[in-house]
């Protein structure tokens, strides 16, 4: 099984920059997105909760010059892409009223919080004195994409993809605190994100574009709220010979003019392997036959679709003087010009 793996985190993309995009033009979609998707702003929007997590890890790997050389270079960052960037530490050494130009979020009239410290501690479940603890959220959903051969999608396979999760930070168990200060390990972020190799089962009849869905593989929930899913979006590898079209193969075999017109059996091949099939006396090239039940399975109704094979006469190439005299003679058979009946124009 040839099983290509590719994360399909684009952080440019979340960001909605160019990938020649600086410093200060990805600090301003930043700005202008987490403003916009800020869970305070949309309270109850899970929608907005998953884009907001998903613009956070964006730019904690592209204002960080290693890690976007790293991520530009490899398509991805080691261990936890958020280590090290901490909101915490620049919204408390400043002021908001000092540094207007500075890291300050400004949620118009939306209120709330003042600074990224709070932007922060809101999202990532920070205690902070003072604040109520917030109601449990469910963790974001998550997306991969995977490229697979026509024959695993076909018969089903398990694959073993690189994903990556975000997860409460065991050290302080999500409140980003240790003791008085920051907690070492998740930088006060309160989660990590970590990349498992995890086991999928792809059902047998996927289809390209089906999205597979794992229960419970998502972010996990804040408070006690459930995990997210995990969705494995599924491209297909065309086949050079089998053609599919939902759950029916299609496929086009290839006849000698005498196999045609006498008629025997010939040799179909179909995903489920070889079938003998009978070809009528006198068959014309492009009619279709059916064998029924040798298509896909249906992830759904585990029902089989049918096979379809169209009939194709192919003539030697190689003229020759018997071969002359055998063609005349099988022009005899006809009786008058085929053409005869169709329209001569418009
Ligand atoms: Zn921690």
């Amino acid at each position: 099984m040839a099983t290509e793996e590719r994360l399909a985190i684009d952080y440019y993309k979340t960001l909605g920059v160019s990938r020649s995009a600086d410093a200060s033009e990805i600090k301003k979609a930043y700005r202008k997105l987490a403003r916009k998707h800020h869970p305070d702003v949309n309270p109850g929007n899970a929608e907005a909760e998953k884009k907001f997590k998903e613009i956070q890890e964006a730019y904690a790997v592209l204002s960080d010059k290693e890690k976007r050389k790293q991520y530009d270079t490899f398509g991805t960052v080691d261990g936890d892409p958020t280590a090290g960037f901490d909101p915490f530490r620049r919204a408390r050494s400043r002021g908001p009223q000092q540094d207007p130009e500075g890291f300050r979020v400004d949620f118009d009239g939306a209120g709330g919080f003042q600074d990224l410290g709070d932007l922060f501690g809101q999202f990532f479940g920070g205690a902070r004195p003072g604040r109520t603890r917030p109601a449990p959220r469910r963790g974001a959903d998550h997306e991969v994409a995977v490229e697979i051969d026509f024959v695993d999608a076909v018969r089903g396979t398990t694959i073993s993809l690189p994903v990556q999760r975000q997860l409460r930070c065991s050290s302080c168990d999500g409140t980003g605190m240790s003791g008085r200060g920051q907690c070492p390990s998740c930088h006060g972020a309160g989660v990590v994100i970590s990349t498992e190799r995890m086991r999928v089962k792809i059902p047998e009849g996927v289809a390209d574009g089906n999205r597979v869905r794992v229960a419970g593989k998502g972010a996990e929930g804040s408070q006690g709220g459930t995990p997210g899913d995990l969705f494995v979006r599924v491209t297909v590898r065309p086949h050079g010979f089998f053609e599919r079209d939902g759950d029916n193969i299609h496929t086009t075999i290839p006849v000698t003019f005498s196999e045609a017109y006498l008629g025997g059996e010939v040799e179909i091949g179909t995903i489920h392997g070889p079938v003998r099939a009978k070809l009528p006396q006198g068959t014309n090239s492009g009619r279709v036959f059916r064998l029924r039940g040798k298509g896909v399975r249906n992830t759904k109704t585990r029902a089989h679709g049918d096979h379809l094979y169209t009939v194709e006469i192919v003539v030697p190439k190689v003229v020759s003087p018997a071969g002359e005299e055998t063609a005349r003679r099988i022009g005899e058979l006809y009786q008058g010009n085929p053409r005869e009946k169709l329209p001569r124009t418009l």
